[in-house]
C-alpha cells in the first residue's frame, strides 16, 4: 500500500537489528481448561484429540456447532497484522523470521489464508475485524472512488458492526497502533494510521492529531524516543519498530484485552522491489525482530499464560512487468475502470445503465489475441458470489505479472517494476499468512486453509464476546479447548 517507495537509503538502520530477539514464547495451555488437555499430539490422544485431527484432515470443514462457552478462552489478544505476508515467510526455515517460525511451532498455522477481492489493504483489514466481505463493509478499495487523496481511515467508513464495537460494549479495553481504518474515539488506546496525502510518507503529524490524548507523548518518553516523520516515514524500517515499542509499551503499561498493530514495510518493499526480493527479507527481520520485542514484554509482564497471539496478513505479492490500461479500450462507450493492482472494477457513467457491462464485455471480447489473452472477465453474478463492491458491474483480473493502470491515454501496455496484490484471492500468490499460538490455542497444529472473514469470529469467541459473523466461521482444529473439536 505504499505511495511512493523511491529509496532505501536507510538500511543502515538494519544494522541495529541485526540481534534479532528470539523469544522462546513457551506457550500456555488454556487457563480454563489446562488440567483436562494433552496438547501433545505426538502423545497417546483422548478421542476428543483424535476427533480434532480427523476434523482438521478434513481441511477447514467449518466448524457448525460454534460453541458458546461461559468463561473467556484468553484475557489478551494480540492481533499483528503484517501488510503482504506471504506462507512462505514462515513455511521455508531459511526465512529471517526466528520469533514467526517459533510460534508456528508451538502453536497452530495455515498455509494459506485467502483475503478480499479485491485483495487490498483495507478491504482486507475490514474484513479482518467485521467478518464481512467489502460487499457489505463498504470498504471495496483503500480509498473511496470519489477520494482525493484521502483513504478510508475512520471505522465510520465501516458499514458493517465491528469488533471495535463490540469489544467497547463488552467493556473490554481495546488498543489500535498503526491498524488501518482504526480513526475512531471507540478505541481506547489509539495510534491510528492516517497522514496528510500531500505528504504521505510522514506517518506522525496527522497520527498525532487523532491519537487518544495524551497516549502518543507517554509513549515517546517511555517507549521510541521523540517520533518524527522521518521515523516514521514508510521508507524506514525505524517506523515498524517504532510500533512494535508503542506496542510493547501499551501491552505492558495498560494491559487491554485486545491489541492490534499492523507492520507496513513488507508490502512497501514488496511494491517497489517485487516479491521476495533482497530489500524485502530485510523488512521481514526487522518486523519479525518487532515482534520478538512485544512477545518479551508480554513474557516479563507475566500475562503470557493468558494471552493469545495472532499473526495474519492481508493479501500477498506479484512481481509485475506490464501494466494495462482498459480505459483506453472502452473510451467513448459511457463506464469506465476503477483499478486495484491485478484487477478492475467496471462503474457506468450512468448507474441506471443496465446494458454496460454486456457492451463493454463485446467490445473486450474483441480486442486483438496480445491483449485479450492476458487478463479474465468477471461478470456481476461472480461478483456478487466473491463478495465484491455491490456497485461494480463487471471485473477484469490480469494474468501474474500484469497490473491495471486507470490512464485513459497513452500506449495501452506499459512496462513496469516491482510488485502488486489486487488479483482474485484464490490466486494462490495472493495467499497471506496466519498463525495462531497461546492460550485458547492448539499447540502443533495446521489448519489446510482459512479466509480473511474468519479471523473476526476467532477474536470475539476467544475473548467471549457475542459478535455474529455471516462470512465467517472457527475452522475446526484451531482451538485447543476439546468442545471445540
Ligand atoms: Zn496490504
Amino acid at each position: 500500500m505504499i505511495k511512493n517507495f523511491t529509496s532505501f537509503s536507510s538500511l543502515g538502520i538494519f544494522n541495529l537489528y541485526l540481534s534479532i530477539i528470539i523469544i522462546i514464547f513457551t506457550l500456555p495451555i488454556s487457563h480454563a481448561k489446562a488440567q483436562t488437555i494433552n496438547h501433545n499430539t505426538k502423545q497417546p490422544q483422548t478421542p476428543n484429540e483424535t476427533l480434532i485431527q480427523a476434523a482438521n484432515n478434513n481441511n477447514h470443514q467449518p466448524d457448525q456447532n460454534t460453541p458458546t462457552q461461559s468463561f473467556p478462552q484468553t484475557r489478551h489478544l494480540i492481533l499483528i497484522s503484517i501488510d503482504a505476508l506471504t506462507p512462505d515467510t514462515y513455511l521455508n526455515p531459511k526465512n529471517p523470521t526466528p520469533n514467526l517460525q517459533t510460534l508456528k511451532k508451538q502453536g497452530t498455522h495455515t498455509r494459506h489464508m485467502t483475503s478480499t477481492f479485491p485483495a487490498y489493504t483495507y478491504p482486507a483489514h475490514a474484513a479482518m475485524l467485521t467478518g464481512q466481505t467489502p460487499s457489505n463493509t463498504n470498504i471495496t478499495y483503500n480509498a473511496p472512488r470519489n477520494s482525493k487523496g484521502e483513504w478510508n481511515w475512520h471505522t465510520t467508513a465501516i458499514q458493517a458492526p465491528t469488533l471495535w464495537t463490540a469489544l467497547k460494549s463488552a467493556h473490554l479495553s481495546t488498543a489500535a497502533i498503526q491498524w488501518p481504518i482504526s480513526v475512531s474515539p471507540e478505541i481506547t488506546y489509539n495510534i491510528p494510521e492516517i497522514w496528510d496525502p500531500n505528504t504521505p510518507q510522514d506517518r506522525i503529524t496527522q497520527t498525532r492529531r487523532y491519537s487518544s490524548p495524551g497516549l502518543l507523548e507517554k509513549i515517546e518518553k517511555n517507549a521510541t524516543g521523540t517520533l518524527t516523520p522521518e521515523n516514521m516515514d514508510e521508507e524506514h524500517f525505524s517506523m515498524d519498530q517504532n510500533t512494535a515499542r508503542a506496542a510493547a509499551y501499551i501491552f505492558s503499561t495498560y494491559k487491554p484485552s485486545f491489541l492490534a498493530l499492523h507492520f507496513a514495510s513488507l508490502d512497501g518493499t514488496g511494491h517497489h522491489y517485487g516479491r521476495g526480493a533482497d530489500s524485502t527479507r530485510l523488512a521481514l527481520a526487522s518486523i519479525d525482530a518487532g515482534i520478538g520485542h512485544l512477545l518479551e514484554a508480554v513474557q516479563r509482564s507475566g500475562l503470557k499464560d493468558s494471552t493469545t497471539i495472532l499473526i495474519t496478513g492481508d493479501h500477498g505479492m506479484v512481481t509485475m512487468k506490464y501494466a494495462l490500461r482498459p480505459n483506453i479500450w472502452i473510451k467513448g462507450l459511457g463506464a469506465r475502470f476503477h483499478t486495484a493492482g491485478g484487477s478492475c472494477f467496471l462503474y457506468p457513467d450512468d448507474p441506471k445503465d443496465t446494458l454496460a457491462a454486456q457492451r463493454i464485455t463485446r467490445r473486450l471480447k474483441n480486442l486483438p489475441g496480445k491483449y485479450r489473452r492476458l487478463f479474465r472477465i468477471y461478470d456481476k453474478e461472480r461478483l456478487i458470489r466473491m463478495g465484491a463492491d455491490r456497485e461494480a458491474v463487471l471485473a477484469l483480473v490480469a494474468r501474474d505479472g500484469y497490473v491495471f493502470s486507470g490512464y485513459e491515454t497513452g500506449e495501452e501496455m506499459v512496462s513496469v517494476h516491482g510488485g502488486h496484490h489486487g488479483y482474485d484471492p484464490s490466486n494462490p500468490k495472493m495467499y497471506t499468512g496466519f498463525i495462531a499460538a497461546g492460550a485458547g490455542i492448539r499447540k502443533g497444529g495446521e489448519i489446510k486453509s482459512l479466509k480473511i472473514t474468519d479471523i473476526a469470529g476467532i477474536v470475539a469467541h476467544l475473548l467471549n464476546v457475542d459478535f455474529p459473523t455471516p462470512a465467517g466461521k472457527i475452522p475446526a482444529g484451531l482451538l485447543s479447548s476439546p468442545e471445540h473439536k
